[in-house]
């Protein structure tokens, strides 16, 4: 027998009617090129978004059809979440930090139709365009003075798409499964991959992250969110905030300015925000050289990279509370969040150091397990590690165009290329990868690509790429390399220097090491973690 309530799909436009009526007085504040401090209502946000979807809807596309942004953390960019999913597309954000070659390759994987553009992306997009031929329009997130001369086919002015849009646009009744927002996530081998998240996932891990435990977002909040929209929905919280009633402050092209984060805390009195270990590390430069507070803000979520105790030791000292939150693209991202600071009573300071550093309990809606190489489940002791593999309505169960190829292992559950421990609290440990990619400052760099470049050199005979603890990155490349026949005076200086060109600059290794030969498995793979192990001391020198 089937309960008897309302079958109502799960849709972001659910979201717009709500704020609109509930929180419509709740504050946009966002930094952009041309107004450091720009702003306006939810309710002015959602109608100039209606108008959006007017527009979009008034050209010549299929529902469905990608809509790619290459833009920061602002209102414009949420205004085109809102606008495009909305009206039955699909929000494509775009990493304007890959390198040209990956971005042409995601634009036109994607297909999409038109790349909504920030002024600031206006040269990497015209050295694009010519190589993406399906975009019919590019879009450039500005006011009509700003607009730029430039050489993109076919440069809309945002404000000019806007304002010609229908006030009254009413949004479609759309399938809750439809998709509404699409990332590519890269690093591993292979081209980047997109997730593409349907309405209803967005909707049901926007509500989940809004639990006490997890993000917890209140109407009281004022809510920073430094993670850059571009990367995973910035975590969620341009949806979940709206849906609190939380106002939203915007970085804009600030993300990574300590001053700036510092100045929007205290004026805007923020107090949440959320951002990878390194921004943090910016802004505590800016505290401690300056000696400025930030007294609004009571907590941070640090995710997307471990976190290091002294930034946690650090915000303590400022009164703010650290949370550790565990996720991947492929999971909407939030998979995990550790709330121990809630009981910090409870423990003595040295268990409390341990416990807070762990990448946090589940959140409900997602579940966990971790495996052995035989996929044999192990005990949440704490000690066992193992694969870590999840599962859940906000988890990727395939990539975009590869439908016919589970994105999980075949028994349901997606792998997520971490080792970790859970103890019997329920607290999980990252431990280790067994993706071989590096992660800096959030951005994902593959080992592979930078073997590769390092193996063509003519004097090396083999080499590896580990990821390595860096103070202010997270983790940096450490290049190890064998030497070939005739390479006995090869050094350091003249391997880096091989690199310039052929890679992104931030993906150049940061040290190169010597080695007679690199241990290998049966099969005559580089045993990475092997090599981990052989330079777990290895220090990048200051
Ligand atoms: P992304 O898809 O770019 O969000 O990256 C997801 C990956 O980042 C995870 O699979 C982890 O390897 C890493 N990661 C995310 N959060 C954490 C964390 N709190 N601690 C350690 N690694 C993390």
């Amino acid at each position: 027998m089937n309960g008897l309530m309302m079958d109502m799909p799960l849709l972001i436009s659910s979201i717009v009617e709500h704020a609109e009526k509930v929180n419509g007085d709740a504050e946009i504040v966002s930094v952009t090129a041309d107004n450091p401090r720009h702003r306006y209502t939810y309710r002015e946000a959602f109608a100039r978004a209606r108008r959006l979807a007017g527009a979009l809807s008034a050209r010549d596309l299929a529902l469905g059809d990608r809509i790619g942004t290459l833009a920061w953390n602002d209102y414009r960019h949420f205004e085109t979440y809102y606008g495009a999913a909305c009206a039955g597309y699909v929000c494509h954000t775009i990493n304007p930090r890959l390198f040209p070659e990956q971005l042409v390759y995601i634009i036109n994987h994607a297909e999409d139709r038109y790349v909504f553009v920030d002024p600031d992306f206006v040269a990497l997009a015209e050295g694009l365009a010519a190589q993406c031929p399906q975009v019919q329009g590019w879009v450039v997130l500005c006011s009509e003075e700003r607009m730029p001369d430039t050489s993109l086919p076919n440069a809309i002015c945002y404000e000019t798409l806007v304002a010609g849009g229908d006030a009254g646009f009413v949004f479609p009744t759309l399938d809750e499964q439809a998709a509404c927002a699409l990332c590519y996530t890269s690093g591993t081998t292979g081209n980047p991959k997109g997730v593409l998240y349907s309405h209803r996932s967005t909707m049901l891990h926007s509500l989940a992250t809004m639990m006490p435990d997890a993000l917890g977002i209140a109407r009281r909040d004022v809510v920073l969110p430094i993670v850059p929209m571009f990367h995973v929905n910035a975590w969620g919280m341009p949806y979940a905030c709206p849906m609190a009633g939380a106002k939203l402050v915007f970085p804009g092209n600030k993300m990574g300015d300590g001053a700036t984060l510092a100045e929007l805390i205290n004026e805007e009195e923020v107090t949440l925000s959320a951002g990878v270990p390194t921004v943090w590390l910016g802004l505590l430069a800016h505290l401690k050289s300056t000696g400025a507070r930030i007294d609004s803000l009571r907590r941070i979520v640090v995710g997307g990279a471990a976190c290091p105790l002294s930034i946690m030791e650090d915000m303590d000292g400022y009164g703010v509370e650290t949370r550790v939150g565990w996720g991947m693209t492929e999971m909407s991202p939030l998979g995990s969040a550790n709330n121990s600071a809630d009981r910090r009573d409870d423990y003595s300071p040295q268990e409390f150091a341990r416990v807070r550093l762990k990448a946090g309990r589940p959140i409900f809606g997602v579940q966990m397990k971790i495996v052995d190489d035989e996929g044999a489940e192990l005990p949440w002791d704490g000690e066992a590690f193992g694969s870590l593999k999840v599962r859940g309505p906000w988890i990727c169960s395939s990539y975009f165009k590869l439908e016919g190829v589970d994105a999980h292992a075949e028994d349901g559950w997606f792998e997520t290329g971490d080792v970790a421990t859970i103890d019997p609290d329920g607290f999980m440990a990252i431990t280790d990868r067994t993706k071989d990619v590096i992660k800096s400052g959030g951005e994902w760099i593959s080992s592979i690509e930078v073997e590769n470049v390092a193996t063509d050199h003519p004097k090396v005979a083999e080499a590896a790429v580990i990821g390595q603890y860096h103070p202010k990155w997270s983790e940096r490349p450490l290049l190890i390399v064998v030497r070939g026949p005739g390479g006995e005076d090869l050094t350091a200086q003249e391997m880096l220097a091989w690199f310039d060109g052929k890679i992104a600059k931030w993906w150049i290794p940061e040290a190169v090491e010597f080695a007679d030969e690199l241990p290998h498995t049966a099969t005559g793979k580089v045993q990475k973690v092997k090599l981990r192990e052989a330079y777990k001391d290895f220090e990048f020198p200051g």
